[in-house]
């Protein structure tokens, strides 16, 4: 297994600490940056998520025993990434008039729910910020007890990050020196301009929702960055395998937490591996709440979509590529996703007949399935080339190994891919047709064809039975046998 790691800049074989001391220990500590919940999620995280989720599973299938831990931004995480302006929250809360926890609660149903329609696999472990106030008070307790922190009086505890020689390595430039240029208005009283808040303090007037009291103010709240640090050591330890976030996340939130973590614990690396996924864009535009130039899983399913259409979008390109969502991209994703369903519900109707295959063409037919398998995990292995895997998947099924081998690849391929073809029922291929019409024939799976000649042939010999039974066979498939004068009709179920 390969993966891309942000902090070499290269793609590296990947070892897990585990493994660095007994090599049949095969655990991987794995933290996710999870969402701000303040708003609906959009198609853009779902691409991330989508992404993580795809690596736990290669993961899996390599063998390891992955712990994946995941957070609920619902407290801290302000507009600006520079510890100025609202808490995302109460700008939420102010939007939607709910009350910032409401907001959070809200949202974050929206999240899960978002993520179970694309057949993300829920993480081992989510934990809210805002439940783990303590251990985020005490790591900045201890940060200040070694003389890390300083106090800007009204405003909040500062990380003091000229006293770590290693801030920013993850971003390969000192960004100490691009804040510098590019700051203007500055907090009054940071020392250097890439200090970052701990812990804030409400403002005078400001009447916050979400408060806590601490050693330094009576109504306070931490920063963004700490719940990462301090949760990821409550759940998973001092050090972790792999850490992922989003591309934004690189120069400011990321390498803050590498400095709270790896001063507060004494570990370094705080991560082994830092795997970043690049955006979705819309229009060329990265897609964003702030920008509002978003999508939600309900618009895309309001349109008619699949959710599996938009994953299987989703793995034609490479995480560490931006990706441009349109919706004629969609509407090609949506062609072989049907495409593909079609093929495994075919599959398993066919898997049968392989029985007759002569020995010797068994023999090839498995040589050809190892080497397709072999080809697919190297693919993903290789930092999730899901374009490539998905190549193969596709040779695969258009190759002419036994319907029983293919069958059995796809379910294997698909438990790393997601699209949820195992649980796919033959009803659900109806579900592709268009309502209250006339349908061709030819659009249908073919063992519906071949079934609807059956039912044509029990007629003709006026074999009622077998004719109502297969019309029931149809039935449970979505789609309605109406016989007309001129012939029999069908049309998908209503
Ligand atoms: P947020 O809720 O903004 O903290 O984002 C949650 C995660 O989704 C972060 O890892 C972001 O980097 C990621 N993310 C946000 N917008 C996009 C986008 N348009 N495309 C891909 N990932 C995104
Ligand atoms: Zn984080």
């Amino acid at each position: 297994m390969q993966l891309y790691n942000t902090l070499s800049k290269k793609v590296e074989p990947f070892v897990s600490l585990s493994e660095t001391i007994d090599p049949q220990d095969k655990q991987v500590k794995m933290y996710a940056c999870g969402p701000t919940v303040y708003d609906y999620t959009h198609i853009g995280h779902l691409r991330k998520y989508v992404m993580d989720d795809v690596l736990v599973r290669v993961l899996r299938h390599a063998g390891y025993d992955v712990k994946h831990v995941q957070n609920i931004t619902d407290v801290g995480h302000l507009v600006s990434d520079d510890d100025e302006g609202e808490d995302k929250m109460e700008k939420g809360a102010r939007k939607y008039g709910k009350t910032a926890w409401e907001v959070a609660r809200t949202f974050e149903d929206y999240f899960w729910y978002s993520l179970d329609k694309m057949g993300v696999l829920r993480p081992t472990l989510s934990c809210r910020a805002t439940e783990h106030i303590q251990s985020q008070l005490e790591m900045v307790l201890a940060l200040e007890k070694q003389g890390f922190t300083y106090v800007i009086p009204d405003d909040g505890v500062y990380f003091d990050t000229a006293k770590l020689e290693r801030y920013g390595e993850l971003s390969g430039h000192d960004p100490r020196q691009a804040h510098r240029e590019s700051r203007v208005g500055e907090i009054t009283g940071k020392r250097n301009p890439s200090d970052f808040a701990l812990w804030k303090f409400e403002r005078a007037g400001e009447n916050r929702q979400m408060v806590w009291p601490s050693p330094w103010h009576p109504r306070s709240f931490p920063g963004w960055h700490i719940e990462c640090s301090a949760m990821s050591v409550e759940h998973l330890g001092e050090q972790l395998d792999i850490h992922t976030g989003g591309v934004d996340h690189i120069a400011v939130h990321h390498a803050n937490e590498i400095a709270q973590s790896e001063t507060a614990t004494h570990k370094r690396p705080f991560a082994k591996f830092w795997v970043h996924h690049n955006f979705l864009r819309v229009d060329g535009e990265k897609m964003s709440k702030s920008l509002n130039n978003f999508y939600t899983i309900d618009d895309i399913l309001k349109k008619g979509y699949q959710p599996a259409a938009l994953r299987l979008l989703f793995l034609g390109s490479h995480y560490r590529s931006e990706q441009n969502f349109t919706f004629a991209s969609l509407d090609a994703a949506s062609t072989a996703w049907q495409k593909l369903a079609m093929m495994c519900v075919q599959l398993r109707h066919d898997r049968g007949e392989d029985d007759v295959l002569a020995e010797s063409e068994q023999q090839n037919t498995v040589a050809l399935a190892a080497q397709f398998e072999h080809d697919f995990f190297e693919a993903v292995e290789n930092d999730l080339d899901t374009p490539t895997a998905l190549a193969i998947l596709w040779k695969m099924l258009k190759s002419d190994i036994a319907s029983r081998q293919k069958y059995r690849l796809l379910l294997e391929f698909d438990r790393t891919l997601g699209l949820g073809l195992a649980g796919l029922q033959e009803a659900d291929i109806a579900a592709f047709a268009p309502a209250n019409q006339e349908l061709d024939l030819l659009d249908l799976p073919k063992f519906l064809q071949d079934l609807f000649a059956a039912r044509e042939a029990a007629r003709a010999r006026k074999d009622f039975a077998t004719a109502d039974q297969i019309r029931a066979q149809f039935q449970e498939a979505g789609y309605e046998l109406i016989d007309r004068a001129d012939g029999v009709v069908v049309q998908k179920k209503q």
